[in-house]
């Protein structure tokens, strides 16, 4: 017989060319494909700054309720001032503490007394 892809003689009944190595047997030589698409993208977290602008008005109008501590991270800070500004109505004057605490800071904020979010980014 006779080889069907490089054309030389080979023994009758080779399964394999031993010229060429091609499969005689007719069946399909489908190599199983291992290939895994591998799209690991590290997690880099963004860290974009926040808008000092924001912040600021946020503070000076709705300081009160620490809502520019919330927007710039400052968790403890900001769950502090809200149960001032909110609970805090019990002893009458935490709201009023919160909110000049709030306006302050916003204050501050706006002058570039206070420069970095919770994370530590820069205000932009
Ligand atoms: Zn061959």
């Amino acid at each position: 017989m006779f080889c069907s892809n490089c054309g030389k003689e080979i023994p009758d009944g080779s399964k394999f060319c031993p010229l060429c190595g091609k499969n005689l047997t007719g069946g399909t030589n489908t190599s199983p494909s291992n290939e895994v698409t591998v799209s690991s993208t590290p997690a880099e977290p963004e860290r974009e700054g926040k808008s000092k602008m924001a912040a600021g008005l946020l503070g000076i109008f709705l300081g009160g309720l620490g809502i520019h501590n919330f927007y710039m991270g400052y968790k403890g800070k900001a769950i502090i001032q809200l149960l001032l500004g909110t609970v805090g109505i019990i002893v009458l004057i935490g709201p009023v503490i919160s909110a000049i605490w709030g306006f302050v800071e916003g204050i501050m904020i706006l002058a570039g007394k206070i420069r970095v979010d919770g994370h530590g980014v820069p205000l932009v």
